[in-house]
């Protein structure tokens, strides 16, 4: 990644610091404040990747800032190197028990700041990646099961406060398993990514999808009734039909069907996720038994 490409916010209520840091910092997309309040609403408009932070600022204070940035879900993880004149021990050790990542005092050495402000973004860039890696399945680039019942908890409190709908579909492959058999796993491994990408198509940018299981996945629909998530059923799974599925260099073609489970989430009867995806799952079930390659709903 390009250091241009980063972002790093500077806050000093005196400008001459300002001036030197943004100078400093020339490689880097640099955004400056010159007061708390300032900051904050920078941090809650822009996407920021680093803070250097000023302590002694009139009004609120470099560890009020941090503490308001570390309350915040949408802005704790953003890491902040304090750059302060304070060298007391009390001011370091508050700052690392506030949520400050590092402490640098004034005057400080450009080179050894510079070093610094690239060692947080390595580490923020290696977290990310780990972020990455255990909330997706590495097949489909889909959200794995784990990542999935606490994305699907956060979107239940949502639409719950927002007082709108929550659907879910369930959907697998048919006759996987034959596929498999046919063709042989390599070739199964190619349906179950043609499948996600599928899904990725149909669904809209606000639905979670993830893979569930081997051959199995799932659809959170936020502020969609029964009806509404019937037909991204509905267009998945005839999409998933008509489609002709290259395996190997010869352009030789399979076709395979998907069946699905559709159900709402009750909210005036205080159903939870857990509610929604066994009604989801005995649409599923029922699909399948009553012939596959279709949509079977709740109501
Ligand atoms: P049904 O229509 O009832 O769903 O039948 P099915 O054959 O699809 O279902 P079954 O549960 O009998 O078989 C699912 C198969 O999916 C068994 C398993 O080996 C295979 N499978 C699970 N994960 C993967 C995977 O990552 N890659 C491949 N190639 N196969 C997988
Ligand atoms: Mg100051
Ligand atoms: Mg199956």
């Amino acid at each position: 990644m390009n250091n241009r490409d980063k972002t790093i916010l500077i806050v000093d209520d005196t400008i001459v610091n300002l001036d030197i840091l943004s100078e400093l910092l020339y490689e880097y997309d640099v955004v400056e404040a010159t007061n708390g309040e300032e900051a904050l609403s920078i941090v809650n408009e822009d996407k920021i990747d680093l803070i250097l932070l000023d302590i002694m600022m009139p009004n609120m204070d470099g560890f009020e800032v941090c503490q308001k940035l570390k309350e915040n879900p949408q802005t704790k993880d953003i890491p902040i190197i304090f750059i302060t004149a304070k060298i007391d021990e009390a001011s370091i050790v508050k700052a690392y028990d506030i949520g400050g990542a590092d402490y640098v005092t004034k005057p400080f050495l450009p080179k050894e700041l510079l070093a610094r402000v690239k060692k947080e973004l390595q580490i923020q860039d290696m977290i990310s990646e780990l972020k990455f890696l255990a909330s997706t399945d590495p097949m489909t680039k889909l959200y794995n099961r784990r990542y999935f019942s606490t994305i699907s908890e956060h979107t239940l409190d949502l639409v719950k406060r927002e007082k709108k709908d929550l659907s879910i579909i369930m959907l697998d492959i048919d006759k996987f398993k034959k596929i498999n058999d046919t063709h042989g796993h390599h070739i199964g491994d190619k349906v179950i990514m043609h499948l996600a990408n599928k899904i990725i198509i149909c669904k809209r940018k606000s639905d979670i999808s993830a893979r569930f299981g081997g051959e199995e996945f799932v659809i959170l629909l936020p502020n969609t009734n029964i009806n509404g998530a019937k037909i991204v059923a509905e267009t998945l799974r005839k999409s998933v039909e008509n489609a002709h599925l290259v395996y190997d260099i010869n352009n030789n073609t399979l076709n395979y069907t998907v069946s699905l489970g559709v159900s709402q989430i009750n909210l005036s009867k205080n159903q939870n996720i857990q509610d929604g995806l066994e009604q989801a799952d005995e649409a599923l079930y029922l699909a399948k038994k009553t012939g596959r390659n279709k949509t079977i709903s709740t109501h």
